[in-house]
């Protein structure tokens, strides 16, 4: 079997330490197993979009080395594709609009999810809203979705319990995340989905939208989540910095450590060619910690 591997970032920001982690872990997996690298700028979410970011970010990942192949893939170029998905999964009758606003469901939800309120199925037993446009839910299906992670062992979960009918086609007209990523997956070919540990809750509802769409599901390793000082997970929020291209070795090196690779210490001052080339043949992601609990002493990042 052909290895596909991918990066998918969000053009919200420049990449910081956590991307990096996730960047670095990707390649060198599809790097390892001679398999392919590509890159997909996910781009949909235009309000949370940063102006300039995606073009940051590309040239990020140049100055750090990374190879990319085929044509970068930008989600927003392809709602067409994602609205053809919905049709598929409209004609099954998974698909109902909702005109609750977000203070609603908070008002009428007395359950919590692991991803907030779980939406209490209101607009199927009561009439929309007149005049408002609506947004496109999923029935979420009562029945354990597992799947073994490469990293985090075995995951199970009912999304009926724990995650409820959630959104595919926003009221705003923008389709969500979980729809689009598991379109483009397959369109692209994706084999092996490795990246951070904050998508793990995501899986389940991804491995529910292929079953439904017939799509193949890839194999998944997510990775642990790269945290600050005080423990919060690197992000724009919490004003992680960007990783810096002239320190490109160095913090290339320190993602092997943080990815749990038994790096020599002399490869510290070697350059970022030579560190590239022991990663990729040195790869194992077995050694890749559940947990991120070796971080704290990576804290100037
Ligand atoms: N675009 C997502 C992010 O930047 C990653 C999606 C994925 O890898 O599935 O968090
Ligand atoms: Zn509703």
């Amino acid at each position: 079997m052909q290895y596909i591997g991918r990066f998918a970032p969000s053009p919200t920001g420049p990449l910081h330490f956590g991307s990096l982690v996730a960047a670095v872990a990707s390649y060198c997996d599809a790097k390892f197993n001679q398999g392919k690298w590509l890159l997909r700028l996910e781009d949909l979410d235009k309000p949370r979009e940063i102006a300039g970011a995606a073009d940051i970010i590309l040239q990020q990942l140049d100055a750090f080395g990374f190879e990319w192949d085929s044509e970068i893939v930008r989600q927003s170029q392809r709602s067409h594709y994602y609205a053809q998905a919905l049709d598929t999964l409209q004609n099954q009758h998974l698909i109902y609009p909702c005109t609750c606003t977000r203070k609603e469901i908070a008002d009428s939800s007395n359950l919590i999810g692991i991803d907030g309120f779980i939406y209490p199925k209101t607009c199927l037993e009561y009439p929309l809203k007149a005049n408002t446009k609506p947004a496109l839910r999923i029935r979420a299906n009562n029945s354990k979705i597992a799947f073994h992670d490469a990293i985090q062992a075995d995951i199970h979960q009912n999304l009926q319990i724990e995650v409820g009918d959630f959104v595919l086609k926003r009221a705003d007209d923008l389709f969500t995340y979980q729809l689009a990523v598991v379109v483009d997956d397959a369109a692209q070919g994706v084999t092996h989905v490795v990246r951070g540990a904050d998508l793990l809750n995501s899986t389940p509802r991804q491995i529910y939208l292929q079953k439904c769409l017939n799509l193949p599901t890839p194999y998944y390793a997510h990775i642990p989540i790269a945290r600050n000082a005080a423990g919060e997970k690197l992000s724009k929020q919490t004003l992680a910095k960007p990783i810096d291209a002239t320190l490109s070795a160095q913090q290339l090196f320190e993602a092997l450590q943080f990815l749990g690779q038994p790096t020599p210490t002399n490869l510290q001052f070697a350059s970022l060619a030579e560190i590239w080339q022991w990663a990729i043949a040195h790869w194992q992601l077995r050694l890749i910690p559940a947990e991120d609990s070796t971080f704290k002493q990576h804290a100037g990042i």
